[in-house]
Formats: structure tokens, C-alpha cells, sequence
């Protein structure tokens, strides 16, 4: 069965074919820059010969169609192409933003579905209506294939009302839909899974706090495979300090911004969301740069790392605490992945709670999953690389086989 997985933002299609009857991924990319003049593709493929391919092409992409076109060219045509026609794929299917309360789960997705999607646009304004844009471009170039949508939502709608509803009058709740709905859910569910196969076991027999750290942040408390509190709400602003964004604030500062320095509320939506995080702090959102900086002496660099990994700490505590018993901690994600001494930072202290780092094993420089404390430990530390592209293939194939 082949299944084409679809990313698709404001400006860009991220995508990557599956063959999974014979477990290879012949085709991904990314199309980057629509509607710019400094529009860029990039495609690689491994061609059925064996032969790996990198393809970087530049210039005007003007809509989505147009880039999804291009895709197809690229995987179907005589110079790189990995399957005969449109009509090889079986599926396609889409990381879908926001699904609200509506979706717990994947979905094929219908008439209802995608008028479903739309009601939640409000929720993800920016996300939610360029993934529809995908959607309906996708069924018409791929008539016969099936469409599935997989929320970034959908494995955070387990949590609890003590741990999703603000303590706002309740209406905000039930009338406006005001409320914590999570995000990186696709990914929080791959690691959490990988993780317990790592260790020989299974979700349902594990409790997990795991931490995606990418330029995006946040972690989650899963307890026996079901999410019961994350750190984003209901946007992902809330939570983790992040690359551009804050994380959490005292809601009042929203109030003096506003009143004392005369900001817009758009300014300030700009100034959290986009001048924040790592890079407010010290200039820059690019943790490798962090860390250079602090190596060099940088006083903001050093404060903003310190800031950053004692909000993870302080989560770990709070997440332990919510979970009552911890088997292992999970971190994944470019910064989860890659940075020891993050890791290191988040976890020194809680030897406490039992979670320890084996320096040895930690600075081991490695792409694979791997456990980095101590062998013995009752809570692993494990780092697992995230693979949404892939959970979103595996979601598509267990739906379409329960449907046929
Ligand atoms: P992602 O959004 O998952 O692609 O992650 C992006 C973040 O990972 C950026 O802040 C990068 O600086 C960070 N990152 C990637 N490689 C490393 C590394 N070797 N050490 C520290 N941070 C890294």
C-alpha cells in the first residue's frame, strides 16, 4: 500500500511517500514559499533502481495547487519518478492542526468532516485553513485515493476537565470552547509508543512524561498510553519557553501591555508568539547559537538556558506529581535529540524523584533510541527521535484497513 503523508502550512507543503508493504519511504520533500518570488523545492527520492536522488529547484510557486502539482510531477515523471500514476496511492493522508472536541481519533474524511474542521478554524487560524486547502487540492488530484485526516489534537482530547478547563467563568468554556487542547500530539503519541517497545513493553503497561523540544515546545504526562496533561492550552503559546515563543506568563502582563505601553493587541500577539522564547531572552531562537553564545561568556544566553530547562524541570515535577508513578522520561525533537547539555540541565536535581543521567551515555553522540540513564534505573531516560511523518502513515494504514 502506498500512502502519501501531507504537511500542509500557510506557504509550504511538506510530504513524504510510504510504501508500506515493503517498509521504504521512496519519496519527500518540501515546497517552501508559495505565492513568494523566492519560491524553493526540495525533493529527494530513492529511485527504483537503488539510485538516491536530491533535486532543488527555485523560483515563483503561485498557490498550492501549483505545488501540489509540481509533487506529483516529481514522484510520477520520467526523470525521478517513483510510481507510474496518481492511481498507485491508496491514501493520502494529512496532519490536520486543530480538531477542537470534535476528533479523538483519526479520520476518513467526508463532508461532515471537513465542515467539522472549518467550525474549529477559529481555534487554529493560521493551520486550520491551509490544511483544508490541502485537503480539497489532495482529492482532486487523487480522486480515488482515500483522504485521512490525523489531529495534532486528537491524543490530547484524554485529559481530564481538572487539567483542560481555566478557571474562566464556565461559559468561556462551553460557549466559546475556551478551554486546553494541546499540540504535537502526533508527536507525543510516536515517542510514547517507540519508548515502550524500546523497553519491551507496552503503552498501557507505562507511565511517560514526554518532552518534544523542537523550535516549538512542549511535553506531556501519559499515563498507561492515555494523555492526561500537556503543557501547551489552547494555543500553542502556552507552557515550555520556545524559540520565539513565551510560554507561560501572568495573563496580566497582557493587561499592562495594552494599558502601560499602548501596545495593540496584534503587537502583542506578534511580541509573544514571535519575539519571545529564546530568542526575546538573548537574540536568538536557534539552541545551538544559545549555547555558543553562553560558551563564549554571553550573560543573556547563559540566563535564557537557565530559564528554559528550569521550566521543563518544573514540569517534570508537576507531571510526576499528576501521574503518581513515572517508568520513563522522553526526550525528543531537534533539542530533545540532540542537545546533552539541555538534557542534562532539565534533569539535574531530580535524582529525588529517581530520574538520573549517565553523563557517558548522554554525550554519546547517536541518531537511534536510545536509554541515557543509568542501566538499572527505575525511571528511564530515554531519547527517542520523533517520526510524525511516519506515525501519520501508520494512522492511515490502520484506519483504511479497518474501512476495507
Ligand atoms: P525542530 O523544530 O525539531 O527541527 O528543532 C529545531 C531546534 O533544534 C533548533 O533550536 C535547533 O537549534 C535545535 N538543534 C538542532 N540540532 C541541535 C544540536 N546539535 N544541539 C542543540 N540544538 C540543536
Amino acid at each position: 500500500m502506498k500512502i502519501l503523508v501531507i504537511n500542509t502550512g500557510s506557504s509550504s507543503i511538506k510530504y513524504e511517500l510510504f510504501d508500506r508493504q515493503n517498509n521504504v519511504r521512496p519519496a519527500s520533500g518540501l515546497v517552501e514559499k508559495i505565492g513568494e518570488k523566492t519560491g524553493i523545492i526540495t525533493h529527494q527520492a530513492v529511485l527504483p533502481e537503488g539510485n538516491p536522488v536530491k533535486i532543488v529547484e527555485k523560483g515563483i510557486i503561485q498557490d498550492h495547487h501549483e505545488g501540489m502539482n509540481r509533487i506529483v510531477d516529481f514522484i510520477t515523471g520520467s526523470k525521478c519518478g517513483v510510481i507510474s500514476d496518481t492511481r498507485a496511492i491508496s491514501a493520502v493522508g494529512h496532519r490536520v492542526v486543530h480538531g477542537g472536541e470534535l476528533f479523538n481519533s483519526t479520520t476518513i474524511i467526508d463532508q461532515n468532516v471537513i465542515a467539522a474542521i472549518k467550525k474549529n478554524i477559529p481555534l487554529a487560524p493560521l493551520h486550520n485553513p491551509a490544511n483544508l486547502t490541502g485537503i480539497e487540492i489532495s482529492k482532486s488530484i487523487f480522486p480515488d485515493a482515500l483522504q485521512v485526516a490525523v489531529f495534532d489534537t486528537a491524543f490530547h482530547q484524554t485529559i481530564p476537565p481538572d487539567a483542560f478547563i481555566y478557571a474562566l467563568p464556565y461559559s468561556m468554556y462551553k460557549k466559546n470552547r475556551v478551554r486546553k487542547y494541546g499540540f504535537h500530539g502526533i508527536s507525543h503519541a510516536y515517542v510514547c509508543e517507540r519508548g515502550a517497545s524500546y523497553l519491551k513493553r507496552t503503552v498501557s503497561q507505562m507511565n511517560f512524561i514526554t518532552i518534544h523540544l523542537g523550535n516549538g515546545a512542549s511535553m506531556a504526562a501519559v499515563k498507561k498510553g492515555k494523555c492526561i496533561d500537556t503543557t501547551m492550552g489552547m494555543t500553542p503559546l502556552a507552557g515550555l519557553v520556545m524559540g520565539t515563543r513565551s510560554g507561560d506568563i501572568d495573563p496580566a502582563i497582557l493587561v499592562f501591555m495594552a494599558d502601560h505601553l499602548k501596545m495593540s493587541y496584534k503587537e502583542i500577539d506578534l511580541l509573544l508568539n514571535k519575539k519571545s522564547g529564546l530568542k526575546g531572552l538573548c537574540g536568538t531562537n536557534d539552541m545551538r547559537e544559545v549555547i555558543e553564545k553562553k560558551n563564549q561568556g554571553d550573560e543573556k544566553a547563559e540566563i535564557a538556558l537557565k530559564i528554559y530547562t528550569y521550566r521543563i524541570k518544573k514540569y517534570i515535577g508537576a507531571f510526576f506529581a499528576a501521574l503518581g508513578t513515572l517508568d520513563g522520561v522522553i526526550f525528543t525533537a531537534g533539542i530533545g535529540e540532540n542537545s546533552p547539555f539541555v538534557r542534562a540541565l532539565c534533569c539535574r536535581g531530580l535524582e529525588g524523584l529517581g530520574i538520573k543521567i549517565d553523563h557517558d551515555k548522554n554525550i554519546s553522540s547517536s541518531k537511534k533510541e536510545r536509554e541515557i540513564s543509568p542501566s538499572g534505573s527505575k525511571v528511564k531516560v530515554l531519547v527517542i527521535p520523533t517520526d510524525e511523518e511516519l506515525k501519520i502513515a501508520i494512522e492511515t494504514e490502520k484506519i483504511i484497513e479497518s474501512y476495507t
